[in-house]
């Protein structure tokens, strides 16, 4: 009987496909290179609610989570601000990192889950073309399937033999770097959740939430910044929001995001990956919960369905497919759509916002979606943004550009092969891998 699970890490889509499968019958061992209790970040984070029902996880209890607020966006210059309104029930959940970890590991305790703490993983074991076990700083383990939940830089995904043809390196533009910290509060403000997209011209997104006891500052980035920079650009921010104060209360560390599209390959003979390990966030604005919890049924579902016990390419390859299917090719295009927050001019991104060209619906609906299949196209809305475009110059050299790649990536994910056959999913590997190159 083949029913023995590996997880490589304690990610969040590896815990609930974990849960899964131990209540399902299957014998399941999580490897967490950290100290039991130490997991999480000392800050809050957001998702989408009904993805712990995908799971089959219950919600948490009502007084650890609140739902978010709307927030305001804005371009560099912060002239206009645009905020979002977001229906009630479409609203997402904000609790501690900390709080979601307890949530789903209890949880996964009470299905049968194993976890062994302080056990980093180094590499994977390869036998012929099978992974058949980890490598780690205490021993060797070995099993039938090994789930990789060891996040952007899973070392078993990076040590994976060349054969197997998965991807191993994040390039630069692929992720984002964050610094992020709870301020003192300085003073009350009206205007209490802005995000501000390449304020200073800089490559990426920051934002400033005034919350009851501190001020929330998130600085995002598609290049590598230091402390010298965060003491600056805050000091910037500070200018047109009085409520940041100078005092770090929580967090103040650096961490970096995948905001890339998912993996051309996610699975080989006796590996899946799951979460961050195989890029699943969401590429506008690097969320990753809802889309590993979501993915996580779907693995599971599919090893389940392998009644041979065989987990190798042929059979895990309905999980890279239905994962395609519902997430995939909606996140796919939005890795395209990001690059243009790469390539716009102060200017430009500036015109965005003050000629009326994004309006609140556009941004309720891109700040908010997860996938490019859930937006709705207003015919008339598009023509008049295209009468805008053409009245920018430079705009019109970019944006068709970006709306090209947009098209490549939804016409590659829409052929993705149903079934597995090792030349039909090499040739839409490379197609894939292409749609991708800039
Ligand atoms: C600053 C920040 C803010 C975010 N905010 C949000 C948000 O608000 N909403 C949202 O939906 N998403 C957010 N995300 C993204 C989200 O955290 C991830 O997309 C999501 O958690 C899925 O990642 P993961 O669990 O697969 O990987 P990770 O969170 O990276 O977890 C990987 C796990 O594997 C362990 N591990 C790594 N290497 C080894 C090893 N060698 N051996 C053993 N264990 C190992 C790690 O310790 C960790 O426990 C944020 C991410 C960051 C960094």
């Amino acid at each position: 009987m083949g029913k023995k699970i590996i997880v490589a890490g304690l990610g969040h889509g590896g815990i609930a496909a974990a849960a899964i499968l131990a209540k399902a019958g299957y014998d399941v061992n999580v490897y967490e290179q950290k100290n039991e209790g130490e997991l999480g970040y000392d800050w809050t984070d957001i998702f989408a609610p009904d993805s712990l029902a995908v799971a089959g996880i219950p919600m948490p209890d009502e007084d650890k989570y609140t739902y978010k607020e709307n927030m305001t966006f804005y371009g560099p210059s912060e002239r206009v601000g645009l905020k979002q309104h977001v229906p009630e029930n479409d609203l997402e959940i904000k609790l501690e990192r900390k709080d979601i970890y307890a949530h789903l590991i209890n949880h996964a305790l009470g299905c049968g889950v194993n976890i062994t703490y302080g056990c980093k993983v180094n590499r994977p074991i390869i036998l012929g073309s099978r992974v058949v076990g980890i490598s780690t700083e205490k021993c060797d383990f070995f099993g039938d399937l090994i789930i990789d939940a060891c996040g952007m830089n899973s070392p078993v995904r990076m040590n994976l033999p060349a054969s197997f043809g998965i991807e191993k390196n994040v390039a630069r533009h692929e992720k984002i770097s964050i610094y992020r910290a709870f301020y003192n509060k300085e003073c009350d403000v009206t205007d209490k959740y802005k995000v501000i997209l390449l304020k200073d011209g800089k490559p990426g997104i920051c934002w400033v939430a005034t919350e009851e006891n501190h001020t929330d500052l998130l600085i995002g980035r598609f290049e590598d910044f230091d402390m010298e920079e965060v003491l600056r650009f805050s000091d910037l921010l500070r200018q047109t929001n009085p409520s940041l104060g100078t005092e770090v209360l929580r967090g103040g560390q650096f961490v970096e995001i995948p905001t890339r599209q998912p993996l051309s390959l996610m699975i080989g003979d006796g590996y899946a990956a799951i979460g961050d390990s195989a890029f699943m966030t969401v590429p506008l604005i690097g969320s990753g919960i809802a889309n590993c919890l979501r993915a996580s049924r779907i693995l599971a579902d599919a090893v389940i369905a392998d009644t041979d016990e065989k987990y190798n390419c042929e059979t895990l390859w309905s999980y890279q497919y239905n994962f395609f299917k519902k997430l995939g090719s909606g996140l796919a295009p939005l890795a395209s759509a990001k690059m243009i927050l790469l390539d716009l001019s102060v200017e430009e991104a500036d015109y965005l916002f003050d000629s009326g060209m994004i309006n609140e619906d556009n941004i309720t609906i891109g700040a908010s979606f997860t996938s490019i299949n859930s937006m709705e196209i207003d015919i008339l809305d598009v023509i008049n943004k295209a009468k805008l475009v053409c009245k920018n110059t430079s705009l019109l050299k970019k944006l068709p550009k970006c709306g090209l790649n947009i098209g490549k990536a939804i016409g590659v994910c829409s052929v993705i092969p149903k079934t597995y056959s090792y030349d039909r999913v090499m040739a839409w590997k490379k197609r894939y891998e292409a749609a991708f190159k800039f």
